[in-house]
């Protein structure tokens, strides 16, 4: 007979496969499907995640929660199935707060305004959204209101992507961070311009996705268990430990985007690739939170791909794949153009100085939404308000400017902030990484990578879901979240390429 833990864990493992097929009809809609195909996948998609809710929440589900909570209140409470049973515990009593009705109207009113979103982008008008957007962040003051009381009505839905988290942390954090960023960008764009020209010639697709490939693989993401494919915006997914994807665009006009999109994609991949077994078809195969995934996508991305060791490695490899395009550049000249810093109207176009800027105009105007104190129809004016006061350029029209993120049109509130917590959390790891691996750069430059990916794997992969972002910060930095290492990285960085003082 099961135990009841054995038998607590079947019912989650019901939950997964749901789950899982789900995200196998996503990743075919994102990357194979035809479009005729959207009506019948969108009935599949709706059917297959009420099943998983319904599962999820329901009366068998709770009884076998409180079985297994009897046993594990034994065990340490550090143990894999102590913290299986309190994640899930936390999960299931979130979600049986909310009713059904809520979750009804959210999805008819998110789905229209998704359209509506598409159109309205297309068109630059945000006028026909607004009357969309409103029931939006209504709807998300009611769900809000589902878990008082709370300290600030945006925290419930920051929790649902940074467990734990509060905006007033975040607005802490950010507060710090803001006058200094605002100031170093200034000091870079004062440095004078940088040629960035090389990247824009011709780079064929195909020499752009193997020289890709090859790198992923250096790094040590799993083609065994994973494989990469064209869509129109990258992502990563996973149907389970052993089937990680990764998807990439491909811009032959500028090499940049379809390789350090690939070098992000692979950084999330490998983390849900290094998750432990014993976790497997359980909430806790999954990353500990938007942020701490984040961080492990930009680390890749950034601290290593964009980095001069990384570059001293792979820079004649790239030469030799593009002779006629860069036969003739230099390793600082490349080094410098990919590295350009320049304010710019694009949130996912953002180089990593000015990158944060542009997210915490997003936390502020969200906060202040969700308080209603900010009226929608406002929005593009303070939005445009905002973006000359960090980064000295005015959108000339809202496409380009408020309503760029589809993230709101799909409900999404809360969720910006972890973007930019991502970069400071890789940051604060790399400090320690540079502490436990002395000769990092000297490994990187020979294309070593097995360490850095072991250490990840260690301190971080290997536990997936099990700790709180928190918890997970503070076992490895011994404190909390800090802007300081990641300023500290910027300045040192960017203070060298512009020669500031
Ligand atoms: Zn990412």
């Amino acid at each position: 007979m099961a135990t009841p833990i054995e038998r607590f864990r079947r019912l989650l493992g019901e939950v997964y496969d749901l789950n899982a097929a789900s995200s196998v009809l996503a990743w075919d809609q994102q990357v194979l499907m035809p479009p005729g195909g959207a009506e019948g996948r969108a009935a599949q998609l709706a059917t297959l995640s009420s099943l998983a809710h319904t599962k999820f929440t329901s009366d068998e589900m709770g009884e076998a929660l409180e079985a297994a909570r009897q046993e594990t209140d034994k065990l340490d409470a550090d143990s894999d199935e102590a913290r299986l049973v309190s994640e899930v515990g936390r999960e299931y009593d979130k979600q049986r707060k909310v009713t059904a009705e809520w979750v009804a109207e959210f999805s008819r009113t998110t789905s229209l305004a998704h359209q509506t979103w598409q159109k309205a982008k297309a068109d630059s008008d945000f006028g026909a959204f607004a009357p969309q957007l409103k029931p939006i962040f209504k709807l998300r003051r009611d769900y809000a209101d589902f878990f008082k009381p709370y300290d600030h009505v945006y925290d419930p839905l920051l929790d649902d992507f940074e467990p734990g988290m509060k905006a007033a942390q975040v607005q802490e954090i950010f507060d710090d961070l803001r006058t200094h960023q605002v100031a170093l960008v200034q000091a870079i764009a004062d440095a004078g311009p940088t040629d960035g020209s090389m990247l824009h010639l011709h780079y064929p697709e195909a020499e752009q996705w193997a020289f890709g490939e090859a790198v992923i693989r250096e790094f040590g993401y799993d083609f065994e268990r994973g494989r990469q494919d064209k869509s129109a915006h990258p992502f990563t997914t996973s149907f389970g430990i052993n089937d990680v994807r990764i998807t990439t665009r491909f811009m032959e006009d500028f090499l940049p985007s379809a390789l350090f999109a690939t070098l992000h994609e692979a950084g999330h991949a490998m983390y849900e690739q290094g998750v432990k077994p014993d976790l497997a078809r359980t909430p806790l195969a999954d990353g500990a939170s938007l942020a701490i995934h984040e961080s492990q996508s930009r680390l890749w991305e950034n601290l290593v791909g964009r980095s001069w060791p990384f570059w001293v490695r792979f820079y004649g490899r790239l030469q030799e794949t593009f002779p006629a395009q860069l036969g003739g550049v230099s390793l600082e000249t490349f080094y410098r153009a990919i590295n350009k810093v320049e304010p710019s109207l694009i949130r996912v176009e953002a180089d990593e100085a000015t990158y944060n800027l542009h997210i915490m105009l997003r936390f502020e105007l969200e906060k202040a939404l969700m308080e209603d104190n900010l009226p929608v129809d406002d929005l593009p004016a303070v939005w445009n308000d905002k973006m000359q006061e960090y980064l000295g350029i005015t959108p000339p029209n809202d496409a380009q400017g408020v309503l760029q993120d589809v993230h709101w049109s799909a409900g999404l509130v809360g969720y910006f902030p972890t973007y930019a917590l991502g970069n400071l959390v890789a940051c604060q790891w790399w400090e320690r990484i540079a502490e436990a691996i002395p000769d990092l750069e000297k490994q990187v430059e020979a294309g070593k990578f097995d360490e850095l990916l072991g250490w990840l794997r260690t301190n971080i992969h290997q536990h997936g879901r099990k700790f709180k972002p928190t918890e997970l910060i503070e076992r490895i930095t011994g404190g909390g979240l800090s802007a300081e290492p990641y300023l500290s990285y910027l300045r040192t960085k960017f203070g060298g390429i512009y020669g500031l003082s």
